[in-house]
Formats: C-alpha cells, structure tokens, sequence
C-alpha cells in the first residue's frame, strides 16, 4: 500500500496545512480517506484526477472532513468526461442522510452516468478489491469512525477522537497508525494531544505513528519526537 497526505491541517485555513485527507493506494484500488476543502485541488497536484479514486471513506460530517464532497461529486457529473465507473462512500451512522442532505442542497451532484454506493459501516468489516476495510466508533461526534484497511500490511486512520478502546483495537499491531494528534501538550475534548496518544500506542504497539490533524500549537513545540512517532506534513509519501 502506498499512503499520499494531501493534508495534515484542521479547520484552520493555513497555507502550509490543508484540512486533513489522505489517498491510500492498494493494489490499483484508490481509496481517499475524508475530502474537506480544497482536496480534489491537492488530488490534482498529486498527479491524481476525480475518476481515479474508487472509494470514498468519511471519518465523520464536520465542514474540514467534508466541504469538497460536493466539488467531487459536481466534478464527476461535469468534469473533463462524466464519469462511468461506480463509487462507493462508506461513513459512520447518518451517512446517507448526510449525502441525501448534500443532494438536497446540491441537485446537480446526483450521479448521471455512474453508480454511487452509499454504505453505513460500523463495527463491521468488509472487503473491497482485496482490501477489507472495519471500522469502528471513536470519540468525537456521534458518527465518527476509526478506520483500518488490511491488504498484506495495515494501515489504521484515528479520524478526529479523543481517547479511544476502539482506536486501540483498530490500531493493534498496525504497520502504520495514522493518529490525531490534534494538539502536543494542550488537551482539548474530543481531541487527542501526546499524553493521551502514548497511552493509545502503548497498548496498540503499531509500528509507525504518523501525528496529524495539528494545531498551530506545534508551530512552536520545542519537544523532540523519538521513533515510531514523524510528524506528517502535507506531500508526504510513504509505503506501507
Ligand atoms: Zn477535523
Ligand atoms: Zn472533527
């Protein structure tokens, strides 16, 4: 599996962090993890187009998660050709009256020439391509899920949460937890800082841990980060 950050950021506009998404790349399956602002753009920039993404997974409704689902939507009824190829959207409890919502608002995203699949998945797994995706709730809004997706290696997104039991299931032995970390020192409810991600880790013990999700706080955190943990930076490339 290889993993492209498209952004490490919050709701925070800044120019050096996007709002948080990532592009999963398993065996010619593309798999795009949450799309708030500006991420078809960043998709681009990566050498990556709308009709190239397979399945879309949403970790949880709020505005930094999902501002861009309707400009993928729109791009895929009048993008450069319409789109033919099926799309799956898979999130926690409400998800299809979110993306019914959308379309209320939206009239132009309803799929014209391709099928969408809207799937509910919670505390369920499921194989797409190859790849078996399970999720489970975490500790932020009501709908939010954790995600893990297993090929030959794993691969688990914390999504935005506070300290999690099921975080620490879905992470347990993962080659590469991809983890809020949304503040270092400074704790923040249904946010996880350092203290509160080493305890998750600790009984997790995934091989890497890739911090995300970051507050400007980190801007100037004189700490040092010691293996497994890297801070993600938007660009970042890594294989999993
Ligand atoms: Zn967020
Ligand atoms: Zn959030």
């Amino acid at each position: 599996m290889k993993l492209h950050i498209l952004g490490t950021g919050t709701a925070i506009p800044r120019i050096e962090r996007n709002s948080s998404a990532y592009l999963v790349i398993a065996r010619d399956f593309n798999i795009l993890v949450d799309v708030g602002p500006s991420v078809v753009r960043r998709l681009l920039e990566r050498g990556f187009e709308v009709d190239d993404i397979d399945l879309i997974v949403i970790t949880h409704f709020h505005v930094d998660h999902t501002a861009d689902l309707s400009t993928f939507f729109f791009a895929c009824n009048y993008g450069k050709t319409a789109r033919e190829k099926p799309l799956t959207i898979i999130g926690g409890n409400g998800i299809t009256r979110f993306y019914r919502g959308l379309r209320k608002i939206y009239p132009w995203i309803e799929p014209k020439t391709y099928d969408l699949t809207v799937k509910r998945l919670v505390n369920e797994s499921r194989a797409f391509n190859g790849v078996t995706i399970t999720t489970a709730p975490v500790r932020h809004n009501p709908e939010s899920i954790g995600i893990r997706l297993d090929e030959k290696r794993s691969l688990t997104f914390s999504g935005d949460t506070d300290f999690s039991q099921n975080l620490i299931k879905l992470a347990d032995r993962a080659d590469l937890l991809v983890a809020e970390c949304a503040f270092p020192e400074r704790k923040v409810k249904g946010h996880l800082n350092l203290e509160s991600l080493y305890r998750i880790v600790k009984k997790a013990m995934p091989k890497r841990v890739l911090l995300t999700h970051l507050y400007p706080d980190w801007d100037t955190y004189k700490g040092v980060l010691h293996a497994p943990y890297l801070l993600a930076e938007d660009g970042m490339e890594i294989e999993i």
